[in-house]
């Protein structure tokens, strides 16, 4: 997802975070170590997998750091990558060095000085797992973070909500609009009804156990507009009748 440099002006802050280098070149040259090995894939990795982990664009941003990759609807063949479900990742894949590569990959992606990104998904680098890098703005620092085998697994509703003729209570009520944009619908943006108060799973790492957490406001927007990509979703498909627009 991203947001106008104007939207995060609103907010009071822009982020121009420097980027773990070390790290990725690490991971990348534990990478590169397990490639040589000769395997097409293992441990649950695809071959396509692998080839995207280790095909990084060298120093594409202007800090010099190496990133993936983004998909676009501009591109038919990618299309029809952010078009499909995600599959989770097995135990094994999440304790690889594969792994620890793309997140910190995904990681640097989504913060390329040259986009507004505060999320990514799996499927915007190519990978059609159940993957998210997304900017906590609910925590101090606004730190990015990456959450594996993640699902949004409730929505709260507060204490006194709206209901519908029979006391059920009402959904759509609990929503409210605002504007999204992303990185894999270069040049739009149009506002979208989301929840502002979820609950999301994901495994965490390295205890491998899943988790739940509560999330709200524009960080459970985030969440809302990243975990659709892994179904196959686009914004687009829920914007809001007329709202679309050009970015400025
Ligand atoms: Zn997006």
């Amino acid at each position: 997802m991203s947001v106008s440099y104007k939207y995060k002006k609103m907010k009071g802050k822009i982020h121009m975070r420097a980027v773990p280098v070390a790290a990725i070149l690490a991971s990348c040259f534990m990478l590169g170590v397990v490639l040589s090995g000769g395997c097409s894939s293992r441990g649950g990795w695809t071959a396509s997998e692998l080839d995207i982990i280790s095909s990084v664009i060298p120093g594409t941003d202007s800090l010099g750091t190496s990133i993936l990759r983004v998909l676009t609807i501009a591109d038919p063949d990618d299309s029809l990558v952010l078009r499909t479900p995600c599959a989770d990742f097995t135990p094994s894949m999440l304790q690889s060095p594969e792994f620890e590569a793309l997140s910190s990959l995904m990681l640097a992606t989504v913060q390329d000085p040259s986009e507004d990104g505060v999320g990514i998904a799996g499927p915007q680098v190519g990978i059609s797992r159940r993957i998210v890098a997304v900017q906590r703005f609910d925590k101090p620092g606004e730190p990015f973070e990456v959450y594996p085998n993640i699902r949004i697994s409730g929505v709260n509703l507060g204490k006194d909500p709206a209901l519908l003729p029979g006391g059920v209570p009402d959904l759509n009520a609990a929503m409210e609009p605002g504007p999204e944009g992303c990185l894999s619908v270069p040049g739009r943006r149009g506002n979208v009804l989301r929840y502002r108060d979820i609950d999301i799973q994901y495994t965490l790492i390295p205890a491998m156990r899943d988790t739940t957490e509560r999330i709200q406001g524009f960080t459970a927007v985030i969440f809302q507009h990243e975990c659709d990509h892994l179904d196959g979703v686009l914004y687009i498909d829920k914007v809001i009748p007329g709202s679309l627009q050009e970015r400025d």
